[in-house]
């Protein structure tokens, strides 16, 4: 083995020199290979653009008249930067992107071709989706799907191909995909919170959700991550002693970036500024070849689309350098897994963040109006907002002994505490006009100046308040933020809407002023979400307890965690807010317990093959080497030979043990698939694969990592740990 480990670093060394653009400003790259708004103005008519703006910023329709001139402008300047193909682009429910490439080129008969692109053919295709999951919807209705443009995400070129964001719906309206509902979810969180903006501005017609992800990723040499089977089907070892040093010198965090990761760095963010993706941030995370991307934040629609794009792109750009990127949420033991933050907050058409406290009292009401109703929201919802991060991923995160806990928790800095102790003392019903003052000038009016001096950060929370947004740090790194952003969206949908339903009624019916009225209902949210909030260290054992006292859910494992999703509650709420049908919420939710049984059946699979056909007969092939070499010493020094060769009988007989134990462990766990694939339901093979297959990994493991300490180096078949981690 040693030998192809040597070979792999020479190929990584010879690679070929990186293409980067040089002497060229990001800023004249960004956007360049986007059909953008200045894209648009230079090749549509007037009316054309009108229509495609209309349609972005208040959702009308595009009529087939129009539809026609922005493909005909599309392909025209697709044409022009030499794109030969266009695609419907979409995010099918196995969590990645999709795409079916056509020709521009068409015959058009006496052996004439043209390069055609019609307005059909960007409204809407009909991909044969037949494979992709749909969790029994087309299975109960009609068998065929379609894609339908999105015009609020631009067409972008990738590679040479004009790629059309789209929706993906099945004939009879049920969505397909993440981006359907999580448009839905955008909708209902602008119709509810443009409404409660009214009490404080008249003027405001619109509100979006944007979204700051933070992409967390580990950078692998390609032959050496190649030439272990686990990473290549489970994208993570299964197995793996840890080297002698990890990360627990702390001097990879924000380290210099080793030479290599940067050339794919500036080679990735060049590719980034073209697709119009504003990469900002890189930097070293803390496990070793550990690292992350954060751009500037954007409308949730785009950011999603961009960060589904960005995981497709970084594949593609890390094999150019010789690299494996690595999205799983736990690729290695023993050091820090990946997340994926997502920074969260609400905007006005007029430009004004919600979550940003103002300049002035009533602005600050609004401000408080905005982060109490979503504390709220996340109060009321915790345990879906756990179930839409659930995978068997992200399992070895939350619930394991990594960041963040399984308990949904707000953090929110002593300052604000202090402020929600403060309106927690309203007085119920009408205001004295001394208490008006002194909420006016005291707490509403002292905001600003205290988030100042509000650095706390608590790491720990998986829902933290950072100043402007909320930061929802539990989502894995290989999730589409589709999911968490649909429920976060319309989980504050719903809160808002209630929210203004209370206070109209204080208004009409208790005769109260709008902010008297604004305050009362504050005061009772406050009291009603206590138990969300929590300021301490998320990883503690006291923690656990102290949650379990509050009544928060502790959903260790993706299938106990994924109830939630189906709960009367849930199903309810994805009705009302118009998010998802009952039909799809359910679809959904077997097509996710499905995943995790496979995933966790694959896992078990390549451990049962990695450790009885590589590690098991290497250990033998080490065991006959120094039986040989005991016999020898037996001839040499005859009945004395015993003293000598202590350590080698003693190393027979240990090797012996993890034999035996391997392969007792592999069959119970063989016996443990079987027993749990002849389940029907879907929920009980789950749990089967969770409680009963899954535990065996672990003593599995165990046993393989003892024998790598102690075979000999030359013989091992499998790249170590300190190779994949150290290897720059
Ligand atoms: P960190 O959390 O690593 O300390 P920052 O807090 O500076 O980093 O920002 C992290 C991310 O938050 C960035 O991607 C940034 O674009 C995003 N962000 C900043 N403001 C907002 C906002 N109003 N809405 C959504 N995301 C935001
Ligand atoms: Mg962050």
């Amino acid at each position: 083995m040693a030998k192809i480990r040597f070979q792999a670093l020479l190929e990584a060394g010879s690679r070929k020199p990186i293409k980067v653009i040089e002497n060229i400003k990001r800023s004249e790259l960004f956007g360049k290979n986007v059909f953008d708004e200045s894209t648009m103005r230079q090749y549509l008519t007037k009316d054309a653009y009108k229509g495609v703006m209309n349609a972005i910023d208040h959702g009308t329709k595009i009529d087939r008249k129009i539809a026609d001139q922005v493909s005909s402008a599309m392909k025209e300047w697709a044409l022009s930067k030499g794109v030969t193909h266009y695609t419907h682009w979409f995010q099918p429910l196995t969590g990645a992107t999709a795409e079916k490439h056509d020709a521009f080129f068409e015959t058009i008969g006496g052996g004439i071709a043209i390069e055609k692109f019609g307005g059909n053919q960007l409204v809407q295709q009909e991909p044969d989706a037949s494979s992709f999951p749909n969790g029994g919807i087309r299975n109960t209705f009609e068998a065929r799907g379609y894609t339908a443009w999105d015009p609020t995400s631009p067409a972008f070129i990738y590679g040479t191909t004009l790629s059309i964001p789209t929706i993906f719906v099945a004939y009879t309206g049920e969505a397909l995909d993440n981006k359907t509902p999580l448009l839905r979810a955008l909708q209902a969180v602008d119709n509810s919170a443009t409404a409660v903006c009214k009490y404080f501005d008249k003027n405001v017609k619109k509100v979006t959700s944007s979204l700051g992800w933070e992409q967390e990723y580990f950078l692998i040499d390609q032959a050496l991550a190649e030439s272990r089977p686990d990473i290549i089907l489970t994208g993570r070892t299964l197995l793996g002693h840890s080297p002698a040093k990890g990360q627990q010198l702390d001097d990879h965090y924000f380290g210099s970036i080793p030479g290599r990761a940067l050339n794919f760095m500036r080679d990735l963010e060049t590719e980034c500024m073209l697709l119009g993706i504003p990469a900002k941030t890189r930097h070293n995370e803390v496990a070793p070849n550990q690292f992350e991307l954060a751009p500037i934040f954007e409308e949730a629609n785009l950011a999603v689309d961009h960060n589904s794009l960005l995981m497709d792109l970084m594949g593609k750009v890390a094999a150019r350098h010789h690299f494996k990127v690595l999205f799983h949420e736990k690729p290695f033991a023993g050091v820090n897994g990946s997340g994926k933050h997502n920074n969260w907050s609400l905007s006005t058409d007029s430009g004004v963040n919600l979550l940003s406290p103002g300049k002035t009292p009533m602005s600050n009401l609004q401000f408080l109006t905005f982060f109490i109703n979503t504390i709220k929201a996340v109060n009321d919802n915790e345990e879906l907002l756990r179930a839409v991060i659930a995978s068997a991923s992200n399992d070895h995160r939350l619930g394991a002994n990594e960041a963040p806990p399984a308990i949904i928790s707000v953090f929110i800095g002593e300052q604000l505490t202090k402020v929600l102790k403060e309106l927690e003392n309203v007085t119920n019903g009408k205001l004295s006009p001394e208490e008006k003052t002194d909420l006016k000038l005291n707490v509403v009016g002292k905001i600003p100046d205290v988030l100042l001096d509000n650095t706390d950060r608590n790491r720990t929370s998986p829902f933290a308040f950072t100043g402007n947004k909320f930061e929802f740090r539990a989502v894995g790194s290989s999730e589409n933020c589709a999911k968490p952003m649909k429920v976060l969206n319309t989980i504050v949908a719903k809160q808002l809407k209630d929210f203004k339903i209370a206070v109209d009624h204080l208004i009409d019916t208790k005769d109260l002023k709008k902010d008297e009225a604004i305050f009362n209902v504050l005061r009772e949210y406050i009291k009603q979400s206590k138990k969300i909030l929590f300021e301490g260290n998320g990883y503690g054992e006291e923690w656990a307890k102290e949650a379990k006292r509050r009544g928060l859910s502790n959903n260790k494992t993706t299938p106990e965690a994924l109830k939630a999703k189906v709960s009367k509650k849930s199903l309810a709420l994805f009705e009302e807010m118009d998010v998802m049908s009952k039909v799809e919420t359910e679809a959904r939710y077997e097509i996710e317990i499905e995943e995790y049984t496979k995933r966790i059946q694959i896992e078990s699979r390549v451990l049962g093959d990695i450790a009885g056909n590589h590690v098991v007969p290497t250990a033998v092939r080490y065991q006959n080497l120094l039986i040989k070499n005991v016999t020898g010493l037996k001839e040499i020094f005859g009945k004395d030979f015993e003293q000598h060769a202590a350590e080698q009988l003693q190393l027979i007989k240990r090797i012996s043990v993890h034999i035996e134990g391997i392969h007792a462990k592999i069959d119970q766990m063989i016996n443990a698939r079987k027993k749990a694939n002849v389940l029907e339901n879907v929920e009980a093979k789950a749990e089967a694969y969770c409680f009963k297959v899954k535990p065996f990994f672990d003593e599995i493991r165990h046993h393989c990592d003892k024998l790598e300490l102690m075979i000999d180096d030359e013989l091992w078949p499998l790249t170590k740990y300190r190779e994949l981690l150290f290897t720059r």
